[in-house]
C-alpha cells in the first residue's frame, strides 16, 4: 500500500485528494515567517531561498507563527 506523504510536514495520507486538501491548509497557513522582514512562507525551503535572495549574507533564521525565534541550517 502506498501512502501520499506531505513534503512540508511528512504527514501521510491514504489518498491523493486528502493530501491535496491538506496542502491547501499549508498554503493558507504560511507559518514560516522571515526574521528580517514581513515575508511569510508556507514551506521552510521557500523561506530559505527568500533569505538567500532578499537578505544575502544573513543567517537562515525564521519564526514559526506564535513560536520563539529559531535557526536551522
Ligand atoms: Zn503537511
Ligand atoms: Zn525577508
Amino acid at each position: 500500500m502506498s501512502l501520499f506523504v506531505c513534503s512540508a510536514c511528512s504527514k501521510s495520507f491514504l489518498s491523493g485528494w486528502e493530501l491535496r486538501r491538506h496542502l491547501h491548509a499549508h498554503a493558507d497557513a504560511r507559518p514560516f515567517r522571515c526574521s528580517y522582514c514581513t515575508h511569510r512562507s508556507n514551506f521552510k525551503h521557500n523561506l530559505k531561498s527568500h533569505i538567500r535572495t532578499i537578505h544575502p549574507g544573513k543567517p537562515f533564521a525564521f519564526r514559526m507563527e506564535g513560536a520563539a525565534p529559531t535557526t536551522d541550517g
